[in-house]
């Protein structure tokens, strides 16, 4: 298995970290920040761009759409800290790919193995929705990530803006020539001559969890096929 260069992906980490180039979203966190949820007001919220967690040598990217404004912009770790999170990593430890079935803060031991978890926006957006100037803005981290996974075999899209946003990275690398037949679905599998093959899943949102839409039996499907997949 090849190794990424740490020195590398730890660059990246920081200048995501560092990155100011959406002041909507900048504010925003801070401002979330510095507000606080009732029921975290003894956290000091991260409140600044949210970097990727997990394994750059590992065989599967996870894309979601971006840090929740009380999870991972409190916690500072992708996906973690808030309800989504718990719906995903318990599938992530059922399926293999995380050391535990929860993590709510950064000391907790939480690893994720063969996998890594990045976003299309690495900052907390309000109602959930970056607009296109900074899904542009952020693209540059996404590129980078896959550059920077030399054994990366296939993608799991969470959600439609993820996996827009992965689609456009193909069609930017030329992996693809076109985004015809492309559709998000839920359970839609994608796989290409040139490219990690895509796997789609909805959202873990407590709007699909609670309504019923997205269960764990079909969410621990995903992650199994995915698994099966991987040479
Ligand atoms: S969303 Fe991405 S590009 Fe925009 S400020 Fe945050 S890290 Fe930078």
């Amino acid at each position: 298995m090849n190794q990424t260069d740490p020195i590398l992906w730890l660059q990246l980490q920081e200048q995501i970290v560092a990155c100011e180039r959406c002041p909507r979203l900048r504010a925003y966190c801070a401002e979330i920040a510095r507000i606080k949820r009732a029921a975290y007001r003894d956290w000091e919220y991260w409140g600044k761009p949210v970097p990727n967690f997990g394994d750059p040598n590992g065989r599967l990217m996870l894309v979601g759409l971006a840090p929740g404004a009380h999870g991972s912009n409190r916690t500072g770790r992708m996906f973690t800290g808030d309800r989504s999170g718990v719906f995903l990593f318990r599938a992530l430890y059922e399926t293999g790919f995380a050391s535990q079935p929860e993590g709510d803060r950064p000391d907790d031991g939480l690893r994720l193995h063969d996998l890594c978890i990045t976003a299309t926006n690495h900052c907390a957006p309000p109602d959930n929705m970056p607009n296109a100037d900074e899904i542009a803005n952020c693209s540059e981290y996404l590129v980078r990530t896959f550059a920077l996974m030399p054994n990366l075999q296939g993608v799991v899209a969470l959600g439609k803006i993820g996996f827009d946003s992965v689609v456009r990275f193909y069609l930017e690398q030329g992996w693809i020539e076109t985004k015809r037949g492309l559709k998000f679905a839920h359970g839609a599998l994608y796989t290409f001559e040139r490219a990690p093959f895509i796997l789609c899943t909805y959202h873990p949102s407590q709007q699909n969890t609670f309504t019923g839409r997205l269960t764990m039996e079909m969410f621990l499907a995903i992650f199994r096929q995915a698994a099966g997949m991987l040479r």
